[in-house]
């Protein structure tokens, strides 16, 4: 007797057609073998899918039997597979109807008792199944995952028994459809909110310019000045996903076995923050089963990097091309593979090793070549493709006490939502999302000055010494803030105060 099982492998982010094919009433000793697995996962996974079956009142066979997980190339990880290997076990033995199992791309790790326990990548296994033109049985907190992924049926289960008697037709499961999806009716509640950052209206304003338009950007100031403070509310002001860029964050966070639920962020942008101290790989992403790093994790939300100078240079460095292009490729032992990683970078870093050049309260202790050494930890290119740089002075205690509290959150998120309304009608049709992802052939044809305004430009460039990469940001970045206010053109406020963000190009002082 001959049985096939529709399972996946999760490659990168993507999940790969993989069959259970088993075989018994095989010469030998009876027995389970299984083979296109790694050996320590075919054990535990046959520890667990006997228990599981003893569990559920069935019986081992008892004849010699051989599954075979394949195509063999495609590396495999063990849980993935107990329940298919369960079903494909129980289906050779007649303990089960095996006839609607063709129908099905089936994932899901089997606990001792017979519980069927959540898998990785259940978007991708979605969209593997939607290919593959089947419907999809997943463990219950999976399915919910799988269940936004737009034309495919996912079946929800809970333990081994259910499966079998669902697939026999004695037990009615519906299918999660995309409205029924709990990711759909959650957002956010924020401890936090803008309304407690006290000044620093510059700041304030840069970061909105920055949410609007998916800008980079870079805050420089003493300890104390607020800046992450002002960065860790950016989560407060940034607009909603789009349904299918959710599906594009949920799909990375779930290959990399992040519950997006456990987290409590439902439907909202990733914000991650790792510490300076992070691996290369922790950071880009890869590994001996490569997986999403920091930079896809954030893709479609923000990278906020504190301490931007302190982390290590081979990881800054790496991070320049994914910058440019919104993916990373990470090469492995069977080749490459390429992840998304469209984020929005947020920096913030000391003017100085000590931390109190410039600032009006306290003495820098550091010596110029300190100053020097600490500076060209961050390259030239790498500045360049951050669009945004911006001061945070040092306050007073007195600035401090006397200050109004700050515009509250919800409003600034009502400009920066229409200020992406204004940029989704404009990119309507193409792949881009906002201004910040523009190229040269849209910069000509939405970003037009006047004949005054490029002479402004030109005099800017030369005078402070910028590059033909900055002339371009500087010019998506004036778009940003013309549709912040609601103008059909760029005007000569919004050029200057552009112009203004490219302080690390101007300022000797730092750089
Ligand atoms: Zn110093």
């Amino acid at each position: 007797m001959f049985v096939i099982v529709h399972s996946g492998a999760l490659i990168g982010i993507e999940a790969l057609p993989v069959h259970i094919e088993m075989k018994s009433g095989l010469h030998g000793d009876p027995g389970l073998r299984v083979v296109g697995l790694p050996d320590a996962a075919v054990k535990e996974s046959t520890e667990r899918v006997t228990a599981a079956m003893m569990n559920g009142g069935f019986s081992l066979s008892d004849t010699r039997t051989v599954i075979n997980l394949a195509p063999g190339d495609i590396r495999k990880e063990g849980p993935i597979y107990d329940l298919p290997i369960a079903l494909s076990i129980l289906a050779t033995s007649k303990q089960m109807d095996f006839s609607r199992l063709e129908n099905f791309v089936i994932a899901g790790e089997l606990s001792l008792n017979g519980n069927v326990r959540p898998v990785r990548g259940g978007v991708s296994l979605a969209l593997l199944a939607r290919r593959e033109r089947r419907d999809l049985i997943l463990p219950k907190k999976s399915a919910e995952e799988a269940a936004l992924v737009e034309g495919v049926r996912v079946f929800p289960v809970e333990t081994l028994t259910e499966c079998v008697k669902f697939l026999n037709g004695d037990l009615e499961i519906a299918p999660l459809t995309p409205e029924k999806s709990p990711f759909r009716s959650r957002t956010n509640a924020f401890s936090a909110d803008f309304s407690e950052v006290k000044g620093q209206f510059q700041v304030r304003r840069a970061v909105e310019v920055a949410v609007a338009g998916g800008h980079n950007v870079l805050m420089i100031g003493s300890p104390g000045s607020g800046k992450s403070m002002i960065a860790k509310r950016i989560p407060t002001i940034l607009p909603a996903p789009t349904l299918d860029e959710f599906l594009e964050i949920l799909g990375i966070h779930s290959a990399a076995g992040i519950s997006l639920a456990d987290e409590n962020r439902f439907f909202s942008r990733p914000f991650r923050s790792p510490h300076h101290t992070i691996s290369d790989v922790g950071l880009i992403g890869g590994g001996s089963v490569p997986g999403p790093g920091e930079i896809s994790l954030a893709h479609n939300g923000v990278l906020f990097l504190d301490e931007f100078p302190e982390f290590k240079r081979s990881a800054l460095e790496v991070m320049r091309q994914p910058l440019e292009d919104g993916e990373v490729c990470i090469s492995r032992a069977a080749g490459k593979i390429t992840l998304p990683s469209r984020f929005m970078l947020v920096a913030a870093m000391n003017p100085c090793p000590c931390g109190y050049l410039g600032d009006k309260s306290r003495q820098c202790r550091c010596s110029p070549v300190q100053i020097q050494r600490y500076r060209s930890r961050l390259s030239g290119p790498l500045l360049d493709r951050i669009d945004i740089h911006v001061e945070a002075p040092a306050l007073s205690i007195d600035e401090l006490r006397t200050a109004a509290p700050g515009e509250s959150s919800a409003s600034m998120r009502e400009r920066i939502c229409s200020a992406r309304e204004i940029q989704r009608k404009r990119f309507a049709g193409t792949t881009l999302r906002n201004n910040a992802q523009m190229a040269s052939r849209q910069l000509r044809e939405v970003c037009a000055l006047s004949a005054e305004q490029g002479m402004i430009l030109q005099r800017a460039m030369e005078n402070l010494g910028l590059s033909a990469r900055a002339y371009d940001r500087i010019l998506k970045v004036a778009r940003t803030i013309a549709d912040l206010a609601g103008t059909p053109s760029i005007e000569t406020p919004h050029l200057l105060e552009a112009i203004n963000y490219r302080s690390l190009d101007r300022n000797t002082q730092y750089f």
